[in-house]
């Protein structure tokens, strides 16, 4: 499966790139998102293989299929090991079973216990090896609705190769995700809370990619799940869990929580490349943009509200654009147009072919609040486990899906630990507790407070480049 892997912008205005270049540049200037300009593939036999190989294997695999000639089999090894020996479960991403038919895929081992370590930990380590191949630095920028933050933070704080500013909306995140990102104190970080929602972070961040001199100035680059290989390291849990359980011979049913659809494209990436994967389930919380479009037909933008799975408050999935894409025959000049009238209108109806492609796989499900605090009671009482407000987003959504068939996975995407205001009052207060959340308490924040102002970013960030 090597050779020249070549990425292609989803609204065609940018030349195709590298594997290198689509790293490091997150979004392509055109506006669009990279997509592989092929799909990758795996037999039958080597997706069976999967059960008896690490997560590690597993994940060098997936990422030698989508670096090709970037990277050197033993170099993804050498990285996937690395970046998983920080996990703290042998498996990385274990399942564990909620009842006959329907498991839960453990997402959340990493350093900051939400499923963004798993890619993030694997990025910080692909920067770094090509940044000091190329001898060159540059300027992360991220906006992130509570977890991308800290897995970032993790991941590059101490690199040579990169400074990182993360954007947040101010006051809408949980204590724990916060101090995951405030509290260290390497110089090659800085954290913005912004007076805004995630939308008006994911915006500025977007417009400053658009921004030619600024991009050039900063040497500007990206790892929300826009960038690329984020999306391909997440798409690796979707083959270990689905071989653990007997994949190829058995397909399986995923339920992913979901606010910027990049978790749930990751799934229909590792489908593309050969998983039999019945249905992935599009789990929402009252932000039911996704939802709405699966059962619709219109994507159609609605007004952010909090709710208690802060990961999930999104109203503009940046990765539906690949499902457009795909759904579209991978014409960019339609899914140019669908995304400058949503961007113009706010709201945009699929073409009936395109929405035919989609509900062949996915299915939108949103869940309320009270059924969210429902589906902890019950995992609670039922397992005795607490899970997280996101995770329980996904179960709830499970519970709708009729029993028979392919077994059920939902992706359980944060540890309780990072929510502990939702544990309800019967649980255990263990059960809430993680001694990395513990470590975090009383130590010093640091974060610089700013408008929803794409300007005042921009100066910010500048400065803090040249200095
Ligand atoms: C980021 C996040 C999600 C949503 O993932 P997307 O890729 O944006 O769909 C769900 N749960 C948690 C805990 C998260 O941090």
């Amino acid at each position: 499966m090597r050779g020249h892997v070549r990425y292609i912008s989803t609204r065609g205005g940018a030349p195709p790139v590298t594997f290198e270049d689509v790293l490091l540049a997150g979004l392509a200037s055109d506006g669009g998102l990279y997509v592989p300009s092929e799909w990758p593939r795996f037999t039958a036999d080597q997706i069976a293989g999967f059960a008896s190989l690490s997560y590690a294997q597993v994940a060098a695999r997936v990422l030698g299929a989508f670096a090709g000639d970037a990277l050197t089999a033993a170099a993804c090894e050498e990285l996937c090991r690395s970046a998983y020996a920080t996990f703290d479960h042998p498996a990385a991403t274990p399942l564990v079973q909620l009842d006959a038919n329907r498991w839960m895929l453990e997402l959340f081992h990493g350093p900051t216990l939400a499923f963004k370590d798993v890619a993030m930990q694997l990025l910080a380590r692909l920067y770094d090896l090509i940044l000091s191949r190329r001898g060159e630095t540059l300027t992360i920028v991220a906006a992130t609705s509570g977890d991308t933050g800290g897995a970032a933070v993790e991941a590059f704080r101490g690199s040579r190769h990169v400074r990182l500013v993360i954007l947040f909306p101010d006051g809408r995140i949980s204590d724990v995700q916060r101090r995951f990102m405030t509290t260290p104190t390497d110089d090659n970080i800085a954290c913005l809370s912004v007076a805004g929602d995630f939308d008006d972070c994911q915006a500025i961040v977007k417009g400053l990619f658009r921004d030619d001199p600024f991009r050039e100035a900063v040497r500007l680059s990206g790892v929300n799940s826009i960038n690329w290989a984020r999306i391909a390291a997440q798409s690796v849990y979707y083959f270990t869990a689905a071989a653990a359980l007997g994949a190829p011979q058995r397909p399986m049913r995923f339920v992913t929580p979901t606010g910027n659809f990049g978790d749930a494209f990751a799934g229909h990436v590792a489908a593309q490349m050969g998983l039999p994967v019945e249905q992935i389930v599009v789990a929402t919380n009252s932000n039911d943009i996704l939802a709405r479009a699966f059962q619709t037909g219109q994507y159609a933008r609605g007004a952010a509200v909090a709710t208690q799975s802060p990961a999930m408050d999104i109203q503009i999935a940046s990765n539906f654009e690949r499902l457009v894409f795909e759904a579209g025959g991978r014409d960019a000049a339609s899914t140019a147009a669908v995304f400058e009238q949503f961007a113009r209108t706010g709201a945009v109806d699929l073409s009936p072919a395109a929405r035919s492609y989609m509900v062949a796989r996915f299915r939108g499900e949103a869940v309320s609040e009270a059924q969210t605090t429902a589906a902890i009671v019950e995992v609670w009482r039922s397992c005795g486990r607490l899970i997280d407000p996101h995770t329980a987003v996904g179960v709830a959504a499970a519970r709708r899906l009729p029993d028979a068939g392919a077994p059920i996975i939902t992706l359980s995407t944060a540890s309780p630990a990072k929510f502990p205001e939702t544990a309800p009052a019967e649980a255990s207060p263990w059960a809430s507790r993680h001694p990395r959340a513990d470590a975090l308490a009383g130590l010093p924040e640091r974060m610089t407070q700013i408008p929803a102002d794409a300007d005042l970013v921009k100066a910010f960030i500048r400065e803090f480049a040249q200095a």
